[in-house]
């Protein structure tokens, strides 16, 4: 068969759907791109609308330890298209990228919306033809796409199909994990998703909730287990959430699926040691109350303050010692993740072991999975974003292969 005769359905176009598309049609096979929403790529806008980051400049072996016990599925695919090739691409839209303070790495003009717009015309000269308001919900008998479209159900049975669903947070933006459910009855194995980069319950007491809602937290240390870092994060209603939260929050996550719950030690004052704090509080104290003591001497204050006396005993919170100890070691228990749709991606998905080295779903022959739907996790710093690139890239690839049409 002619391959201008072969026919591709993505199923999702987000970045992962759009990069899949992207390759595809580049060897002039006919793509179709499905997406529920109304327009494609939401939260890929919604992620431009904070900065864009959209990967990470760190060494490459630094940048792969960051996908964990998945980094030997996650590796060869950026070996082919990782974190170089990614800014080498946005480059090709014609948007130079920069290297933050941090390291991590953004378009300039922090958005995502030129970057889409340049995308979308890309593929709009490559006749990839969208077909939006089309929510894919499974498999009729004869093993064709179903679709419930704004003129009623359809069946499509093309050549091969990418899906690239996504997660299940924000789903307002279109991803909804609706998925799950068809591709298990397909016999695939999908593992349950859960909340990855995500926020905390506290149980705090009203007085502390009331006065501190909204109070970002600076400069302490996050200790769990092996995990030690230096961040910041905010109080919010229902207890604790951003960067530092989420860079610990697939290991307190965890912990608390196995225990019930977990506790979180914060170093108040990293810059200072026991000795010096407890050289501090020994000064004379005069009239003053301990709270304006602690912020003259050790200049402890708000927020920060304000979780000593939340989580210190009062006895404890009046005596030297313990309370040095407590600014270097505040246990915080948390209760629970917040809901997956509160997340800023997801845990679970597709697992690779239900996948061949090409993304095809092993009991799907002509199936192929991408993006976050897959079975990883990663921290915030772009690590994410380039991932679902990446894997796109390889669906993308690995449905050329199938079709038997030369790779790029
Ligand atoms: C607030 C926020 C900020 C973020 N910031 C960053 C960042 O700065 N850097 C970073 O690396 N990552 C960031 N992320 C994460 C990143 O945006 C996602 O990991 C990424 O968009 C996932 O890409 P994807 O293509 O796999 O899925 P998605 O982008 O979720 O796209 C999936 C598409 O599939 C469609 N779809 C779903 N189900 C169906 C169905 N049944 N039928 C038809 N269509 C369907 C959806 O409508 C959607 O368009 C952020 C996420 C959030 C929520």
């Amino acid at each position: 068969m002619n391959i201008m005769n072969r026919s591709v359905a993505v199923i999702g176009g987000g970045p992962a759907g759009l990069m899949a598309a992207e390759v595809i049609s580049a060897r002039a096979v006919k793509v179709d791109v499905y997406d529920s929403m109304p327009s494609v790529a939401r939260k890929f806008l919604m992620a431009g609308k904070s900065g864009l980051n959209i990967t990470h400049s760190e060494p490459f072996e630094r940048f792969v330890a960051r996908y964990g016990k998945r980094r030997a599925h996650i590796e060869p695919m950026l070996g082919i298209f990782g974190p170089d090739e990614l800014r080498e691409w946005v480059h090709g839209l014609g948007i130079e990228t920069f290297v933050g303070t941090s390291g991590r790495v953004f378009p300039v003009g922090m958005k995502a919306s030129p970057l889409l717009r340049a995308w979308l015309q890309r593929l709009n000269d490559s006749n990839v033809i969208f077909h939006l308001r089309h929510k894919w919900s499974g498999f009729n008998t004869d093993k064709s796409l179903k679709f419930e479209t704004p003129e009623g159900e359809k069946g499509i049975k093309p050549d091969a199909v990418v899906l690239a669903l996504g997660g299940g947070s924000w789903a307002r933006l279109g991803s909804d994990g609706a998925w799950v459910d068809w591709l298990r009855q397909a016999g695939a194995q999908v593992e349950a998703l859960k909340p990855s980069n995500c926020g905390f319950d506290v149980a705090w007491s009203p007085y502390f909730r009331e006065r501190f809602e909204g109070a970002p937290i600076k400069s302490v240390v996050l200790s769990f287990g092996s995990f030690r870092q230096q961040g910041e994060f905010i109080v919010t209603k229902e207890g604790v959430e951003g960067g530092l939260i989420y860079a610990a929050s697939a290991l307190l996550r965890d912990e608390i699926a196995t225990t019930g719950s977990a506790v979180m030690m914060l170093d108040l004052a990293p810059d200072r040691s026991h000795e010096w704090l407890v050289e501090r509080l020994a000064r004379s104290r005069g009239s003053r109350s301990m709270a304006s003591h602690l912020e003259k001497n050790v200049n402890l204050k708000g927020v920060k303050a304000g979780l000593l006396r939340e989580f210190v005993s009062k006895e404890d919170f009046s005596n030297l010692q313990p309370l040095a100890h407590f600014i270097k070691n505040l246990p915080i228990p948390l209760i629970s993740a917040r809901p997956l749709d509160e997340a800023i991606s997801s845990a679970g998905g597709v697992t690779f072991e239900s996948l061949d080295e090409n993304l095809m779903l092993r009991v799907l022959p002509g199936v192929f999975c991408a993006g976050e739907m897959l079975d990883w996790e990663a921290p915030t710093g772009g690590y994410l974003l380039t991932a679902c690139f990446a894997s796109g890239y390889a669906a993308g690839r690995g449905v050329l292969n199938w079709l038997g049409v030369q790779e790029l």
